[in-house]
Order: structure tokens, then C-alpha cells, then sequence
């Protein structure tokens, strides 16, 4: 085969989160997973692989490389109405397959850069806009719950009837929120893989790896999201986890509150199982985990979680998480930089053993009031905030006071000095407090 074709969705996030109630967000997930389906089948031959908004494909002529790419791009429009992929064919016959890949990526890219995505205005004295995306012109009506009719634009309304809950699945974000602890609250999880440019060139040397590691990417993260979503389901019950973008190298997930950090626990257990891996060391990767009230608009869950996941990634070899608890004041504010003492981001392991710590820190009884006051300890000048947390651990029980002290815990001072600065868990403590129980 002499000509290597790629297609990369393009703006995945952008179009998955338009419309922020979760029908409309999950059937959009499913149409662009349906049209990369969709391109898989058509080619079904000469595809390589075609998971998480990217298809690989190769073909004896340039003519055909051609077709691929115009039925790709005519695919995506007219499954999703909205949503766009952008594709490009290499010549690979002088090359070896890495580098014909890397070639055709940097051909896609380019290719992204040239599209001057016309946006359509919606505020045409000719038509009404779009109620819900507010982007295109209004053209259809759609039922949504409570005999609320609204009128959409094609897209939007292709989303909504997709979007459908399953069995099992909760029908809103409202909903998902009464399943959790404390009621109405939700996190929203980002895991992203590390470095996968660096990691996809040191496992593929050719076709063959190039199919067997891209799909052994995809399984994991898939299944090890399916196996963690049943792991906090109780049985026979709503799914306590709505999966919202998974596939390629990154998963998008958003749950009940407390959920969170067993799924997590659950999800790391899974994903690095030697079985998923047939002899590949699996990845690293970052976790971003957003705690909010689930009225919080699932795009702005998106941003504040793709920080914190940019923020984990700074802890490199290592799976990582950094998390961020979003307040009423925080959201109204906007102020999400402006944030209080924390440790983050933490190495997954320490993470995990700091929130088993939390869980013996209420086995014991800590009483929550005493607790909450370490968050304004946290603010004060070290040397005051230290003799106030001596202070509130003389006021504690052995048990809790000993627990606290502890390394894996808050330590035996407030504050740490690291080589990178001080630092301190004790306001993390305070607002994990609430979303970490025994399950
Ligand atoms: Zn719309």
C-alpha cells in the first residue's frame, strides 16, 4: 500500500459540550462516535484503526487516499450536521511507516490551520436563532422535558434525539447529582494520557503496532472506565457515572460526587492490568477531578478540569491528580485562579493514600467543625498558622490527633517544605472532607 490517509475530528470538545444539558451532550458524544464508525465500515479494509475522533487508513492509489478523505469530511456532516474532521493523504512509498505517520499527522494539522471555520451568525433579521446553540439559524422543534418545546437548529436538535437515556442512565444532571454525597454535587473527571507523541513512537515501528497499540489504548480506557463505573454502581441501580468522551488518548467522565475518588482508585487498578497491555508498559496519566454543584455548566466543569489535569501533568512519570472544589462564591465570582493554599498536584499513589487517611480520620470520629477550622489555618502567615494547627491537635483525640500528624496526612507541622516550595494539605483536607465516605 502506497499512500497513508488520516482523518482527526476536529474541535471534539467544542462540539460534545455545545448545548450543556446532558442529553444534548451525550447524544453528541454518540454522533461523533457513530460517524467515525461510520468511516470505519466504508473502509473497512484498508482502515488501520479508527477510534476517539481519528481514522488510519491506507491505499494503493492517491485517488483513492482521495476518496477517503472527501467521504470522511462528507460523513461528519452529514451525521452530526455540525461537527467537521479534517483530512489529508501522504505519498509513503520512500518512507518508513513512522515516518509517513508522523508526515500525514503534520499534513492533517496543516490542514486544520487552513480551515477558516466560517462562523454562521445566528442574529439574522431573517431567522430566530438557534434557543439552544445560539449558532445556527432555528428550524426545527424540539419536545424536551416538561412540555418545554424549543426551537433548534439541525444540529442541536440531531444531538437531543440521539441523546436518549439507555437503561440505566440517568436522564439529567440533576439527577445524577441526587445519587451522590452530599446530594447535587458532581465531579467531573479528566483523564489524559502523558506524553502519547513519546510514547506512540517508542512502541511503533509499523502497521502492525501501529493497529495492535492504538487499540490496546483504546481498550484500556474503555474498559477500565466501564469496570470503575460498575465498581460504584450499586447493583441493579442508575449508573452513578455518565461517561461523556471516551477514546484516543484522553476519557471524559462526570459523576456523582463521591464517586469520584473510588472510581478513580478502581479506574488506575484496571487500566494498568498487564492483561490490557500484551507486553506494553501502559502509559502514565494525569487526572483532573472538579467538584461542583451540578448546576455548574458542564463547559465551565471542562475548563477548570483541563487545568487541573495541565496542572497533574507537571509530575512526570507518574500517574498524577490535581483537584479543585468549585464554591458557589468561586463560580459566581469567576475567579477560578485565585486559589487557596493547596498540595496539589499530587502523585496518584499519595492521593489515594491521603484520601484513605480522610476515611480514618472519620472512622475516629474527627469532629467536622474542628476540622473545617484547618482551612482558615491555611491561610494565615506559617509561623501563626503552625502554632494554631499545635494548638487545634492538642484540642483533638490521641486517635485523631495521631492520624493527622501523620506523613500520608497533614504531617506533624502545617506546612511542608518540598524543593519546589511549601506547601500544605491541610485546606485540601478540609474540601475533600465532604465528597470522601466509605463506599
Ligand atoms: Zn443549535
Amino acid at each position: 500500500m502506497s499512500y497513508l490517509a488520516l482523518a482527526d475530528a476536529d474541535r471534539v470538545q467544542e462540539y460534545v459540550f455545545g448545548p450543556s444539558q446532558l442529553r444534548y451532550v451525550r447524544g453528541a458524544s454518540r454522533l461523533q462516535t457513530q460517524a467515525i464508525e461510520r468511516i470505519e465500515s466504508q473502509f473497512h479494509s484498508e482502515v488501520i484503526f479508527a477510534n476517539g475522533g481519528l481514522a488510519l487508513a491506507e491505499f494503493d492509489t492517491g485517488p483513492e487516499a482521495q476518496r477517503f478523505c472527501q467521504a470522511s469530511e462528507e460523513v461528519f456532516r452529514t451525521v452530526t450536521r455540525s461537527a467537521t474532521i479534517s483530512a489529508a493523504y501522504v505519498d509513503q512509498r520512500e518512507d518508513s511507516f513512522p515516518t509517513a505517520w508522523k508526515r500525514v499527522r503534520d499534513a492533517v494539522e496543516r490542514r486544520k490551520r487552513q480551515r477558516n471555520d466560517l462562523s454562521v451568525d445566528g442574529a439574522h433579521w431573517l431567522w430566530s436563532s438557534c434557543e439552544r446553540c445560539g449558532l445556527r439559524p432555528a428550524q426545527t422543534l424540539v419536545p424536551e422535558a416538561g412540555n418545554q418545546v424549543v426551537s433548534c437548529c439541525d444540529a442541536c436538535s440531531s444531538k437531543w434525539w440521539k441523546g436518549e437515556a439507555g437503561a440505566h442512565e440517568v436522564a439529567d444532571f440533576e439527577r445524577l447529582g441526587q445519587l451522590g454525597s452530599p446530594e447535587n454535587y458532581l465531579a467531573l473527571l479528566y483523564l489524559d494520557l502523558d506524553r502519547m507523541g513519546e510514547y506512540l513512537e517508542r512502541n511503533i515501528a509499523n502497521k502492525e503496532q501501529c493497529r495492535t497499540v492504538s487499540m490496546a489504548v483504546d481498550e484500556a480506557l474503555h474498559g477500565s472506565v466501564d469496570c470503575a463505573t460498575m465498581h460504584v454502581t450499586r447493583r441493579g441501580e442508575e449508573l452513578r457515572v455518565v461517561k461523556l468522551l471516551v477514546g484516543g488518548d484522553d476519557a471524559v467522565v462526570i459523576m456523582a460526587a463521591d464517586a469520584a475518588v473510588p472510581f478513580l482508585r478502581e479506574f488506575r487498578e484496571e487500566f494498568v492490568k498487564p492483561a490490557r497491555w500484551e507486553g506494553l508498559e501502559p502509559p502514565w496519566f494525569s487526572a483532573g477531578i472538579v467538584y461542583a454543584h451540578s448546576h455548574f455548566p458542564i463547559s465551565e466543569f471542562m475548563l477548570v478540569a483541563k487545568q487541573c489535569c495541565r496542572e497533574a501533568k507537571k509530575l512526570r512519570g507518574q500517574h498524577s491528580a490535581s483537584f479543585r472544589l468549585i464554591t458557589s462564591s468561586l463560580a459566581e465570582e469567576g475567579d477560578q485562579a485565585d486559589r487557596h493554599a493547596t498540595a496539589c498536584p499530587y502523585s496518584l499513589d499519595v492521593f489515594l493514600l491521603f484520601c484513605d487517611q480522610i476515611l480514618e480520620l472519620k472512622s475516629k470520629e474527627a469532629p467536622r467543625s474542628k476540622i473545617h477550622r484547618l482551612h482558615e489555618i491555611c491561610q494565615e502567615d506559617e509561623l501563626p498558622g503552625t502554632y494554631e494547627y499545635l494548638n487545634l491537635l492538642l484540642r483533638l483525640s490521641p486517635p485523631v490527633r495521631s492520624i493527622l500528624r501523620k506523613r500520608e496526612c497533614v504531617g506533624p507541622l502545617l506546612w511542608q517544605h518540598l524543593p519546589g516550595g511549601r506547601v500544605t494539605r491541610g485546606a485540601d483536607l478540609v474540601e475533600l472532607w465532604e465528597f470522601v465516605h466509605d463506599q
